[in-house]
């Protein structure tokens, strides 16, 4: 076959060769043959056959001196895609991810390319015109495209098929018979713009010198970091608006970085008033056809300005000139599934590498930002007080070893008598429990059953309104019973602590003529019915307020003055090293929700232990001390950011496998003083979806390249085979 004259043609004129990264779980790149005609460019989008399949892929490296005996066993490239090729800067962000996470580098690429189900908006969109003469055979099907189409415009393809009633074949038939003709639909017009100067805003003299900072780094345009460190109404949003503002008038593309896109309703609103249109949004809930035209307007660049989740970061902008973290501390940054990155981290990362200004925003900063910015890494720009002279809400312990509620009850009659009086002054009042459901433990008064997922190592959580026991962690659950299917005793079973739920039962009983509102992720469908719930509240037309962890971020609402934390003690006793920056972060963030406009909000903590450091700092507003207790404590302790940490989650089907697995890698980790390898222990969750878990936990000193360690520890080590997954988790959020 070799001697055929058509081979030798193509071997004698296609000498060169690409190496391509395909976006699949994979970290090597592959080399292909060029085809004679076709330019190819490192970053350029193609499509390449891997398989039996074809598959798109980005060229990772021109390959200079292709290896003659290689290249005849090599594929050709199949096409050149027509896409903006990914810049130099994204590869660089991939492979910098990629060795930092040990995430296979596909996989890292996978994230650059989510665009929908097509490449762009254009592929999707056909036109059709009608150019010739009616045919000869006119079906009633084909008579009505051609009454459609008689103003011989072009129309899109898929809008004639809907106008006209009719499959897609009978258009194709006309344009095969030469009465219609198939034209690529322009693409629609560009969105209007943000304008900057649309709804300046005046600023108030404590703010000022943070503008001015704001527009000075914008306006540099060079790679600096600067935490934005302002309480909690302090006007952070209208501040870092300055440093949009600033880069869309250089003409430069704006990512700004939200924790929980379903929650920035009012966000858009706010933005619109600011710049005259809402941002090009991105998260996991668009449409693909509003994914695919997102897609397309940001690596074009006809989109100034981008709202995302975390998975924003990773697109292909075609000119990003600033990236603003809003909640920086926040942990659904942390991506823990896949490549596990954190969204914060990899930002800096990210405009280190573009060369760009990067604005870190948050009331209640991550220990490692502080550091930072006490270390003068980044730059400080303080908003310490409220805009517009409110003042902060007042914080007040309720001692639960003192004031008890009820029996069965939640609510301490101290917090019950503030509520009232609240209501009676026509304000809000917001309840915090950070616990989805109607309680957390079902268990059987007669035998003390308790109801236990079958497949995790977890409590069923009773959730009354959809009348089951629900599994949190992999969703199964089954209907709540009338009979202890353990001892078949009757009317026994006993839910044992609160959730939103119940607690939404006791304020009905406390309360019966307040209007109240259960805000809980499970109990919302939709992002348009949270976003309209919202609305019903900033409106003022709910009294009663509860809700977990949802209502704590970013929300305002003018009539809310009060918040009572039910559970403030909830997330504190989980042996996770960051449980005290956890719980100071979310209770500042819930009570400053209070008295945003009128000035007068006011906390009440119930609690076991109000002496703890947290309460305390609480209580005390007083920023300072938590942040210097808990950065000692970490000091002293070598956690994070003093030291560094790595978790390897090792999971199989049985126990045995799993544990003996992970021993073998704990006996072949490298011995090197400046590290420390603890485990295998049973992972926090030892047991989730059938799977069972173990840990290890990888400790080092700061400074020292962990990921590097890991890499040379696993290219020693047994491989996982069959049933056991091995995931490496590089800086780990959460124990
Ligand atoms: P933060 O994000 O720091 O909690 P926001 O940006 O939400 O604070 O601001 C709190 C409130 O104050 C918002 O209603 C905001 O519109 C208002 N605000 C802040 N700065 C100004 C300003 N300079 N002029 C008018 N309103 C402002
Ligand atoms: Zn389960």
């Amino acid at each position: 076959m070799d001697h055929s004259p058509r081979n030798s043609t193509v071997s004698a004129t296609s000498t060169r060769m690409v190496d391509v990264l395909v976006p699949v779980a994979l970290d090597q790149t592959y080399s292909y043959r060029v085809p004679r005609g076709m330019e190819l460019k490192a970053g350029d989008l193609v499509g390449v056959p891997l398989g039996p399949r074809e598959v798109l892929a980005v060229v990772w490296a021109e390959n200079a001196n292709p290896d003659p005996r290689l290249h005849n066993r090599l594929k050709d490239v199949s096409e050149k895609l027509d896409a903006p090729p990914l810049k130099s800067e994204l590869r660089a962000l991939v492979d910098w991810v990629a060795n930092y996470t040990l995430g296979p580098r596909g996989m890292v690429l996978r994230m650059c390319l989510r665009m929908g189900e097509n490449l762009g908006p254009e592929r999707m969109r056909a036109g059709v015109r009608l150019v010739g003469d009616p045919p000869r055979r006119l079906t009633p099907a084909r008579r009505r495209v051609i009454e459609v189409l008689s103003d011989r415009l072009l129309h899109g393809k898929s809008d004639v098929v809907k106008e006209a009633g009719v499959s897609a074949g009978v258009i194709d038939g006309l344009v095969d018979e030469g009465t219609l003709t198939v034209e690529p639909l322009p693409p629609p017009p560009p969105p209007p713009a943000p304008d900057p100067a649309y709804g300046q805003p005046e600023f108030s003299h404590l703010q000022r010198a943070a503008v001015d900072a704001m527009r000075a780094l914008a306006a540099n345009g060079t790679f600096h970091v600067a935490l934005l460190d302002g309480v909690t109404g302090s006007g952070k949003t209208e501040v870092y608006f300055e440093a949009v503002a600033e880069t869309i008038r250089r003409g430069k593309q704006s990512l700004i970085l939200m924790p929980e896109i379903a929650l920035t309703g009012q966000f858009l609103d706010r933005f619109a008033q600011r710049f005259g249109v809402r941002p090009l949004e991105w998260h996991s809930e668009l449409t693909p056809r509003t994914r695919a035209r997102n897609w397309a307007a940001i690596s074009e660049g006809s989109a100034p300005v981008v709202v995302g989740a975390r998975s924003a970061l990773f697109l292909p902008y075609a000119n990003l000139g600033l990236i603003i973290v809003d909640e920086e501390h926040d942990q659904a940054y942390k991506q823990d599934d896949g490549v596990h990155y954190h969204a914060r981290d990899m930002a800096v990362v990210r405009a280190h590498i573009a060369k760009i200004p990067i604005v870190l925003a948050s009331a209640t900063p991550s220990v490692e930002s502080e550091v930072n910015a006490r270390k003068g890494r980044y730059q400080r720009i303080a908003l310490p007080s409220r805009f517009g002279g409110q003042h902060m809400p007042h914080i007040e312990a309720i001692d639960l070893r003192r004031e008890q509620p009820a029996r069965g009850r939640f609510i301490s009659p101290r917090l019950a008598g503030e509520i009232r009086t609240a209501i009676e002054r026509r304000e809000q009042a917001l309840l915090f429990l950070n616990r989805r459901g109607y309680a957390p433990l079902t268990l059987c008064r007669a035998c003390g059953h308790r109801f236990a997922c079958t497949i995790c190592d977890a409590w069923l959580v009773d959730h009354r309104f959809r009348q089951r026991l629900v599994c949190h962690h992999c969703g199964f659950s089954m209907p709540r019973p009338n009979v202890c299917p353990h001892c078949a005793a009757e009317e026994s079973l006993v839910a044992v602590g609160p959730g939103v739920e119940r607690l939404q039962e006791e304020a009905a009983t406390l309360f019966p003529e307040a209007r109240a509102m259960v805000l809980s992720s499970d109990l919302i469908t939709s992002i348009e019915t949270m976003r309209s719930e919202l609305n019903e509240i900033a409106e003022g037309r709910v009294d009663i307020i509860i809700g977990t962890q949802l209502v704590a971020k970013g929300h305002n609402f003018p009539r809310l003055n009060l918040v009572g934390v039910v559970d403030a003690d909830l997330g504190l006793s989980n042996g996770d090293p960051r449980a005290a920056e956890r719980t100071w972060q979310l209770l500042n963030q819930v009570i400053g929700r209070a008295g945003r406009e009128q000035g007068r909000g006011i906390g009440y903590l119930q609690t076991h232990q109000p002496e703890h450091p947290v309460m305390k700092a609480l209580i005390a507003c007083d920023r300072e001390a938590f942040y210097n207790s808990e950065i000692e404590l970490r000091e002293r302790t070598l956690y994070p950011p003093f030291g560094r940490l790595a978790g390897l989650i090792i999971s199989a089907g049985d126990r045995p496998s799993a544990e003996g697995f992970a021993r073998r890698l704990v006996a072949m980790a490298p011995r090197d003083e400046r590290v420390k390898v603890l485990g295998p222990a049973e992972a926090p969750l030892a047991v989730i979806k059938g799977r069972y878990r173990f840990r290890i936990l990888v400790k080092s000193a700061r400074g020292f390249d962990l990921s590097d360690y890991l890499r040379n520890w696993l290219a020693v080590a047994p491989k996982p085979k069959g049933n056991l997954k091995l995931e490496t988790d590089v800086d780990p959020q959460s124990f």
